[in-house]
């Protein structure tokens, strides 16, 4: 494991795992867990989806501009209401290379989370493929996972078909 850079001054533990970054907040923890997409769930990116309309999507700009992304009230409301044992999961498609942006994002907005888990530098499979290898990954390291939340129906159905509960939010960038 590898001191990574966290953002607001402490530095949080990271490592490689599968095609995964994982970051820990404060080091590893296991047990029930809740898993939380960023983009569409816990953080507003619509004023950004310009950036990757066709037929010349910038991802660079799209992924610069979520320092700016405004919270999802009602999501982080609820976040905030789960059981304090709740070990919670956020598991984006978002390139590892946005960690130190999205940790700072979530320490601005003052956001509870354990474990962050960004997908390698390079990786351009569909964010499911993406994101059902890092679902058996983080189970095979002891974290129940109990339930999730997407804004892509097409994640929230991996999420159900490896049988782990998963909400649907509605954030429209998917119809
Ligand atoms: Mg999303």
């Amino acid at each position: 494991m590898e001191q990574g850079p966290a953002g607001k001054g402490a530095l949080a533990p990271t490592e490689e795992v599968g095609r995964s970054r994982w970051t820990w907040r404060r080091g590893p923890v296991d047990g029930p867990a809740v898993v939380f997409d960023l983009d569409g769930v816990l953080s507003n990116a619509a004023a950004r989806q310009h950036f990757i309309k066709a037929p010349r999507p910038d991802w660079e700009s799209f992924f610069s501009a979520s320092a700016d992304d405004p919270l999802v009230d009602e999501v982080a409301a609820l976040l905030g209401l789960l059981a304090p044992a709740l070990a919670v999961v956020l598991l984006t498609a978002r390139p590892a290379r946005t960690g130190p942006l999205t940790i700072s994002w979530l320490a601005r907005h003052d956001l509870r989370w354990d474990l962050l888990v960004t997908r390698q530098d390079g990786d351009y499979r569909p964010a499911r493929h993406f994101k059902q290898e890092a679902l058996r990954d983080i189970r095979s390291r002891r974290l129940d996972l109990k339930l999730g939340f997407e804004d892509d129906l097409r994640n929230v159905e991996m999420f159900r078909s490896e049988g782990v509960p998963c909400l649907y939010i509605h954030s429209g960038y998917y119809d």
